[in-house]
């Protein structure tokens, strides 16, 4: 399989004028493969091997290419070659394309090294770091925010600029499936090895086995993304103090988005470490039975991509990740099955038909747990979530604090 992991990088003020060179030669011959290739006669185009070729007779004549290490030159002449077939299937699909522009300053932004080029150091730092050195550049340092597994090979890695100046550097890794861990037996699975999720509105999530976690407090960045904004609109549009303070309220939104996704591993890879299977409702049919409204699209959006890391963890730990039918999981009795509408604000689930009582997401993850088993064809789960949780009373579940979760990187088993 295959995948990536991105860091925030930290590279010197030194190296950061060496990466930003090297992007620029490396636009400068983006530029030049695609004059190369339109000045080309329509019947005689040249393929990427025929660019490729030409890459050493394209240095003697512009020494500024011979700074560039080859593998990464390669990758660039590859680049221009995948966005022109993007562009032929778009056109093939009855797009109206035109053809492939050039590359301005702003707009190129990263360089790939493919397959050699660059190595990488984890023993800095004792962890926290790691560093990568990229060949003709020099060493650049991460934040080592969660380790390369041990069975993964590195193919590629970019490094990358954002419009907010941060430098970020992603490996393209691959893991051969048969190094994966094997997922266990279906019918080993049961209530205690296995989790189903409510992605929750009062808590980030409720566990059917009774733990809540709290949503990231994000008062202060919010807080300071409006002030920012604030000071954007009072600015000329398009001046160079507009531009600055632009680029400030790109880096508070960005800072947002980091701290999202960190906590979003942090939470998914414990959900992958602590549990055979893992259940959580199909969103794609979750959106569409729900009503919209941009706040409701974007919480579905990081939802989503809760599910995204959820899913691919499940390969990389060998976990079952199922995803249910989400309809009605907090109108059913997660005891009889009975249906009760509950309008949003009634937080109780209690059921006029057995008398089960318990907290609304605490019955629909109970559900999600049910129908998980189902989708995996065990039937109902041996003991149910249901007589393990009976009381009302909502001081039974484990309440987790985000920053919890943040430091430690778990939840308290
Ligand atoms: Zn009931």
């Amino acid at each position: 399989m295959e995948y990536s992991h991105r860091y925030h990088a930290y590279p010197t003020g030194e190296v950061a004028e060496r990466l930003d060179h090297h992007l620029d030669v490396h636009r400068q011959l983006y530029n030049h493969v695609r004059w190369d290739y339109e000045q080309a006669p329509a019947d005689d185009k040249p393929s990427e091997y025929d660019q490729n070729n030409k890459l050493p007779e394209w240095k003697q004549r512009w020494p500024v290419f011979s700074e560039l290490h080859s593998k990464a030159a390669q990758a660039t002449v590859a680049r221009f070659h995948r966005n022109l077939s993007t562009l032929k299937k778009k056109k093939a699909n009855g797009h109206k394309v035109g053809r492939l522009k050039r590359q301005a300053p702003t707009e190129y932004r990263s360089v790939t090294y493919n397959q050699s080029g660059f190595d990488l150091d984890e023993k800095r730092d004792h962890g926290k770091y790691a560093y990568v050195r990229f060949s003709k550049i020099g060493w650049v340092k991460i934040r080592y925010s969660r380790p390369i597994p041990d069975h993964a090979t590195i193919k590629e890695v970019t490094f990358k600029k954002e419009t907010t100046g941060e430098w970020f550097v992603s490996f393209g890794l691959e893991t051969d499936d048969a190094d994966l861990p094997t997922k266990p037996d279906v019918g080993s699975l049961n209530a205690s090895n296995s989790v189903g999720i409510d992605l929750g509105i009062q808590n980030y999530i409720h566990t059917s086995d009774g733990k809540t976690v709290d949503w990231l407090d994000l008062e202060d960045e919010y807080e300071r993304l409006c002030r920012e904004q604030r000071k954007l609109s009072r600015k000329n549009h398009g001046s160079n103090n507009w531009e600055k303070q632009r680029q400030e309220v790109a880096k508070v939104k960005r800072r947002i988005q980091r701290k999202v996704l960190d906590y979003q591993h942090k939470l998914t890879t414990w959900l992958v470490n602590e549990h055979d299977a893992v259940f959580v409702e199909d969103l794609d049919v979750a959106g569409m039975l729900q009503g919209d409204g941009n706040a409701r699209n974007k919480q579905d959006a990081a939802w989503r991509q809760l599910i995204t890391l959820l899913e691919y963890k499940a390969d990389l730990y060998g976990t079952h990740v199922v995803q249910v039918e989400p309809e009605g999981t907090t109108k059913e009795c997660a005891s009889c099955g009975v249906e009760t509408a509950k309008p949003i604000w009634v937080r109780e689930h209690s059921c006029p038909s057995c008398g089960f009582e318990t907290d609304r997401d605490a019955n629909a993850a109970m559900n999600v747990l049910q129908r998980g088993f189902a989708e995996l064809g065990l039937g109902w789960p041996e003991t149910t979530p249901v007589e393990t949780v009976t009381a009302t009373d909502t001081t039974q579940f484990e309440s987790v604090s985000a920053s919890h979760v943040i430091e430690t990187g778990s939840l308290p088993s």
